[in-house]
């Protein structure tokens, strides 16, 4: 199984999470990043973040013939109309520039209210299995969503992007300064991968059987 990404750190997740799932499953032999699996990048060309972790999940699938997991994820600001949204890891201009993504966005909402600082951080994840015969490819999306409020004022040292300034509903802490086992329990993307997790573990059996 191919995760579509070229981040580590992601990579580690799932692997952790699949960790124990399935009978005699090596998760840190048999699920590789696509750069270790010879895929291609795939330029992210829809608009919503289901849309873009479909076309990857599906042309990894397509590309390297066995079953891919991708995911897209960004902050969805209310008052903003959802925005920066797919927009997130360039906001700024520049991708994956977070510290001037971050500061674009804190300058912007300067003068909104702390009642009307609602966003959230948003994750779609897909499982994409290749066609095979008569069998057309298949994809699995599922979604996760981590609810808070923007601070005015980054906090925190820890986790990447906007995390210096979203506060989850319900935390006195900013997501930077949480663990990283504390966020995972909450983020958006683990609520996203874990939801697919069936669908995975289900995949994983049927490749392995098919390989018998
Ligand atoms: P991608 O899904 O890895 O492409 O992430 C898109 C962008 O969304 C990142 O560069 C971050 O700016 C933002 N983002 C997504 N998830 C998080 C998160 O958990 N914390 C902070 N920023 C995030």
């Amino acid at each position: 199984m191919v995760l579509a990404t070229r981040n580590q750190g992601k990579l580690a997740e799932l692997r952790d999470l699949l960790r124990g799932q399935v009978t005699g499953l090596d998760v840190d032999t048999q699920v590789i990043d696509a750069a270790t699996a010879g895929a291609p990048d795939v330029v992210e060309s829809e608009v919503t973040f289901a849309g873009n972790a479909r076309l990857k999940a599906l042309a990894v699938a397509e590309a390297t013939g066995v079953a891919a997991i991708a995911d897209d994820s960004g902050l969805a600001v209310d008052v903003l109309g959802g925005a920066p949204g797919i927009f997130s890891a360039r906001w700024s201009g520049a991708h994956g520039d977070d510290a001037a993504n971050l500061k674009l966005l804190l300058d912007q909402l300067a003068d909104v209210g702390a009642e009307h600082r609602s966003a959230a951080f948003v994750c779609a994840a897909v499982l994409a299995v290749p066609g095979a015969g008569e069998r057309p490819a298949s994809a699995v999306v599922e979604e996760g969503r981590l609810p808070g409020t923007l601070l005015t004022e980054p906090r925190g040292e820890g986790g990447f992007g906007y995390d210096p300034i979203l506060q989850p509903e319900g935390e006195e802490r900013s997501c930077a300064e949480l663990s990283s086992e504390e966020k995972n329990a909450i983020s958006h993307r683990g609520q996203a991968f874990r939801a697919l997790l069936p669908s995975i573990v289900k995949a994983l059996a049927g490749g392995r059987r098919d390989a018998e």
